[in-house]
C-alpha cells in the first residue's frame, strides 16, 4: 500500500456521504422510510445507507420541479444570472473535487486517478462550458415577407427527467444537467442504485451555489420503481437516459403510454477498432487498443470491445496487445497507481464471467485473463481478458459485455472489415488505423457510428457531440447540440404591415 493509498483510506474513514433524497432544496427521507445499502465494489463493504426513492417521492420531486419552473425562479432569470450561478457551482465542484472523486471511486470501483483526471475534469468542463455558452446563444429572424416578422426562439421544455448509469455517475449526470439547467429547465435526476453518492453531493453543492430550491432534485432508487415512475410521469416534459438498450426501450414505451415526453437515449455499443496493414506504429495502436477496452474496467459505452485486425499483421498486433494486457493488473481503486479497478457489483462480476464462459463455449480462444482477481479483498475484480479466433456471429462479438474483455476478429479486405464492423445492432463509435487518407475517409463514411476516430481512440472534448445511431440510441450529449435535447423552438409571428 502506498502512502497515498493510506491517505485516501483515512479520508474515506472520515467521510459522511449524503444519505437523503434531495427534494425542494432539502435532504429528506423516502416516503416509505426505506433505505438501501451502497456497497463498495472495492471490498464488498457497505459505505452508506441511502434513502430509497419510490413513485411517491418522484411525484414530490416532479411537483417541486414544476412549481419552480412555473414561478420562473430560475427559468426567468437572465441568462447571465444563470451563468453566474452555474459558474459558482463549478467552482464548488473544483473545491470539492477530491471528496467527489473519492465518493465516486468508492461507490463504483474506478481508479481514483481516473476519477480525478477524467470524471472530475470533464464534469467541471461541462458545467463551465454550458454556463459560458448560455448568454451567447441567439434566436433567429426568419426571411419572411415584408409585412410579417417571424422570430424563432428557444424555450426550455420545462421539467426534465434524467436517468443515468453507474459507469460515469457524476460525469453522465453533468452531461444532462448542465445543458438542461443552463437553458432554464428544472430537473429531477435519478442516479443508478449502484452509485447515488456523487449526485446527492452535487445537489448539496448546487444549493450552496445559489440554485433555487426545486430546480434540481435528486431521487436515488431502483429502476423499476423510481426510474419507471419518472419515465411514466405525465408532468415530465423530456427525459434523458443513458444505460442499457433494454431499459432504453422501456423509456420509449413509458413515453408512449404517458404524455409522449421527448426521450433522448444513449444505450451503449460494441465499438470496433479496425487495424489496416498500413497502420502507423503498431506500438501506439496496441496502447490504444488496450486502454480502449480496459479503461474504466471496460465499463464504458464506447469501449473498443472488438479488435478487427488484418490477417497479415494479426500476430504482430496480438502479441503487443497480450503483453500490455498482462500489465494491467486489477488493483485497489484507492491506490493512485491502479489503472483498472473493480467492476460495479457482484451481479455484474457474475455477468462478465458468464460472458467469458460463453466465449469459450462458442469456440473462441481465451488467450489471457478470464478469471476473477483479488477475491481475498471481498471486492469484484476481473482480469483483463483477450479472446482470439472470434467470429462475427458469436455473442461475445455482438453483445455489450461491459467488462475488460476484448474480442479479436480478422479480415482480408477493407470491405469485409466494414461489413463486420457494421454487423451489430449498435452504432455508437468506431476507430480505423491506417496511413491511407482515402481509405481512412472511406471507412469513416461507411461505418455506422455516431463517432469515428482515425488513428486515435476515445478522443473527446466537451465541444464535440457524443451519441449513437441504430440501437445505440439518438440525441446527443455534449457540445451546443445537447441544448436541442432540452429546448423547443418557438416561432412567433407578428403582422407589421400597415
Ligand atoms: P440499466 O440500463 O439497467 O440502468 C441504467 C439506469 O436505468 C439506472 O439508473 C437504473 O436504475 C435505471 N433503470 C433500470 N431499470 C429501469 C426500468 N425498468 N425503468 C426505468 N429505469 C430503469 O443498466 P444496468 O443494469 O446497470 O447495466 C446493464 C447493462 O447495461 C450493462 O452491463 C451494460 O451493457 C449496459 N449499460 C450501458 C451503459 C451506457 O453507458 N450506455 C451504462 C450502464 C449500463
Amino acid at each position: 500500500m502506498t502512502t497515498a493509498t493510506a491517505d485516501w483510506t483515512t479520508r474515506l474513514a472520515g467521510l459522511r456521504p449524503p444519505a437523503g433524497l434531495h427534494i425542494d432544496g432539502r435532504s429528506v427521507a423516502a416516503a416509505t422510510g426505506r433505505t438501501f445499502p451502497c456497497i463498495s465494489p472495492r471490498d464488498g463493504r457497505v459505505v452508506a445507507e441511502v434513502a430509497e426513492g419510490g413513485a411517491e417521492d418522484v411525484d414530490r420531486a416532479v411537483a417541486s420541479a414544476r412549481s419552480a419552473f412555473q414561478d420562473g425562479r430560475w427559468a426567468r432569470r437572465s441568462p447571465r444570472e444563470r451563468r453566474e450561478t452555474l459558474l459558482r457551482l463549478a467552482d464548488l465542484i473544483e473545491e470539492h473535487r477530491e471528496e467527489l472523486a473519492l465518493l465516486e471511486s468508492v461507490d463504483m470501483g474506478k481508479p481514483i486517478s481516473d476519477s480525478l483526471a477524467v470524471d472530475l475534469r470533464v464534469t467541471l468542463q461541462t458545467f463551465r462550458f454550458y454556463a459560458e455558452a448560455i448568454d451567447k446563444l441567439y434566436g433567429e429572424v426568419a426571411p419572411t415577407a415584408e409585412d410579417q416578422l417571424a422570430t424563432i426562439t428557444r424555450e426550455p421544455v420545462g421539467v426534465v427527467g434524467a436517468v443515468v448509469p453507474w459507469n460515469f455517475p457524476l460525469m453522465m449526470a453533468a452531461w444532462k444537467l448542465a445543458p438542461a439547467l443552463a437553458v432554464g429547465n428544472s430537473v429531477v435526476l435519478k442516479p443508478a442504485e449502484q452509485s447515488p453518492l456523487t449526485a446527492l453531493r452535487l445537489a448539496e453543492l448546487a444549493a450552496e451555489a445559489g440554485l433555487p430550491p426545486g430546480v434540481l432534485n435528486v431521487v436515488p432508487g431502483f429502476g423499476p420503481t423510481a426510474g419507471a415512475a419518472l419515465g411514466r410521469h405525465p408532468d415530465v416534459d423530456a427525459l434523458g437516459f443513458t444505460g442499457s438498450g433494454e431499459v432504453g426501450r422501456a423509456f420509449l414505451i413509458y413515453a408512449g403510454e404517458s404524455n409522449m415526453k421527448k426521450v433522448m437515449l444513449e444505450c451503449g455499443g460494441k465499438s470496433p477498432q479496425i487495424v489496416l496493414p498500413d497502420a502507423p506504429d503498431l506500438d501506439r495502436v496496441a496502447d490504444a487498443i488496450v486502454s480502449g477496452i480496459y479503461f474504466n474496467q471496460g465499463e464504458a459505452c464506447s469501449a473498443g470491445s472488438r479488435l478487427l485486425v488484418h490477417d497479415d499483421i494479426k500476430d504482430q498486433v496480438l502479441e503487443r496487445v497480450v503483453e500490455r494486457s498482462e500489465q494491467w493488473h486489477p488493483g485497489d481503486p484507492l491506490d493512485p497507481s491502479t489503472r483498472i479497478g473493480a467492476v460495479v457489483e457482484q451481479r455484474h462480476l457474475q455477468r462478465v464471467l458468464e460472458y467469458v464462459a460463453v466465449g469459450q463455449a462458442e469456440g473462441a480462444s481465451l488467450i489471457t485473463g478470464g478469471r476473477r482477481a483479488r477475491e481475498e479483498t471481498g471486492g469484484f475484480y476481473v482480469e483483463p481478458t483477450v479472446f482470439d479466433a472470434v467470429r462475427p456471429e458469436m455473442r461475445i462479438a455482438q453483445e455489450e459485455i461491459f467488462g475488460p474483455v476484448l474480442s479479436v476478429l480478422t479480415f482480408r479486405t477493407l470491405e469485409e472489415a466494414i461489413d463486420i464492423a457494421n454487423a451489430t445492432s449498435y452504432g455508437l463509435a468506431a476507430a480505423v488505423w491506417t496511413t491511407d487518407v482515402s481509405a481512412a475517409h472511406r471507412t469513416a463514411r461507411d461505418l455506422r457510428a455516431g463517432t469515428v476516430w482515425i488513428n486515435c481512440f476515445d478522443a473527446s472534448d466537451i465541444t464535440v457531440p457524443f451519441g449513437g445511431s441504430g440501437e445505440s440510441g439518438y440525441g446527443r450529449d455534449k457540445s451546443l447540440h445537447a441544448v436541442d435535447n432540452y429546448t423547443h423552438r418557438k416561432t412567433t409571428w407578428l403582422h407589421i404591415g400597415a
